[in-house]
């Protein structure tokens, strides 16, 4: 049978079977073995319930139609993917005090996973309605025509309502934001006012503490589904040069027309990012923001072609004194 990861925590993940059932599985041994092969939240899986047995069994995940990728916060050579199969990335950021690296890393982050891209500027009702407008206005500029910006209070219905309509029925958003800036209250809202809890009652560990609850896909009346992201706090880039080139295509662009291919934008000649922060067309902190990236990237790749080289010569060494022997 073929199912959805409709919730992860520290237990079994919960998959809803295409009957209808919720059934809590384990993974099979073999997908045991690596972080890397076990299911996330949105996962499309093939699970057997075996007889007698208490679970099911998860014993293989389907291909990725999608996929939210970062950096592995604890190993800088591999990365890590917190959930598949989506079609829209809204990315909630408060309109008070913005963040807008943050914000810039999100987006890049966020067009990376291919699908469509959403910002959420929350708790409005903490700004006036022109300051509002006005960050609304830079944050489109910022985000570039491809991506729905938009302004919302858990206290206004039609805000809500104009998030609820940037999904169609069958489709699943994920929703990643800074843990504070109110994608709780907005899943909620969503839902209806109270987030039901897919599947069975709330799991309890040995000592009859809750377990937390990671990550969970919520219903929204209507159509659609959403997945709350918590605990997402490092963002590190992994690949994410496609991304990189959506989230700042303005600059882009721009380097298209420089004199050399491999143009750093810093001091070359006939460099056309430069003479446009020059002529006041790009702001200097854009570019600034575009070329760390770039560097963060480039970081990354060399780690990694690092890790890998040397993955490859202990398997040489390896070889070398077997054939020694
Ligand atoms: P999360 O950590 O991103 O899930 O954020 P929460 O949904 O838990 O919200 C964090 C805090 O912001 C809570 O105290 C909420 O009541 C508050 N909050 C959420 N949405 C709004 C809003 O639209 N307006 C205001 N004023 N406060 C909000
Ligand atoms: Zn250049």
């Amino acid at each position: 049978m073929e199912g959805t990861v409709v919730k992860l925590d520290r237990g079994f993940p919960l998959v809803r079977c295409d009957d209808g059932a919720n059934v809590r599985c384990e993974h099979a041994t073999a997908l045991v073995k690596g972080e890397r092969l076990r299911a996330v939240i949105g996962d499309r899986v093939i699970v057997s319930m075996p007889e007698g047995h208490d679970k099911g069994i998860i014993d293989g995940i389907l291909p990725r139609r999608s996929s939210f990728v970062r950096k592995d916060p604890a190993d800088r050579t591999s990365h890590q993917v917190l959930a598949a199969n989506f079609e829209l990335v809204i990315i909630a950021e408060p309109i008070v005090q913005l963040n807008r690296r943050r914000l810039e890393r999100e987006l890049v982050l966020a067009h990376e996973t291919g699908a469509r891209v959403a910002v959420v500027l929350t708790k409005a009702d903490l700004a006036g309605l022109d300051e509002a407008e006005a960050v609304r206005q830079e944050v489109a500029d910022l985000a570039g025509r491809s991506v729905h910006v938009l302004v919302a209070s858990i206290g206004d219905a039609p805000s809500i309502e104009r998030v609820r309509a940037l999904l169609s029925a069958g489709e699943v958003a994920i929703l990643i934001g800074k843990s504070g800036v109110g994608k709780s209250s907005l899943v909620n809202m969503l839902a209806g006012g109270e987030v039901q809890d897919v599947g069975e009652v709330r799991s309890f560990d040995g000592k009859g503490r809750h377990t937390t609850v990671d990550r969970v896909m919520v219903d929204i009346p209507g159509g659609g589904r959403v997945v709350d992201m918590p605990g997402v706090r490092g963002l590190g880039l992994w690949d994410a040069d496609a991304g990189l080139g959506v989230a700042f295509a303005d600059v882009e662009e721009l380097a298209a027309s420089c004199r050399f291919r491999d143009c750093k934008h810093a001091d070359e000649p006939g460099c056309a990012v430069q003479a446009a922060v020059k002529s006041g067309d790009l702001a200097q902190a854009r570019l600034d923001s575009y070329r760390s990236f770039g560097a963060e990237l480039e970081g990354v790749r060399t780690r990694r072609d690092e890790a890998r080289h040397m993955r490859g010569e202990k398997a040489s060494d390896r070889r070398r004194k077997k054939k020694g022997r």
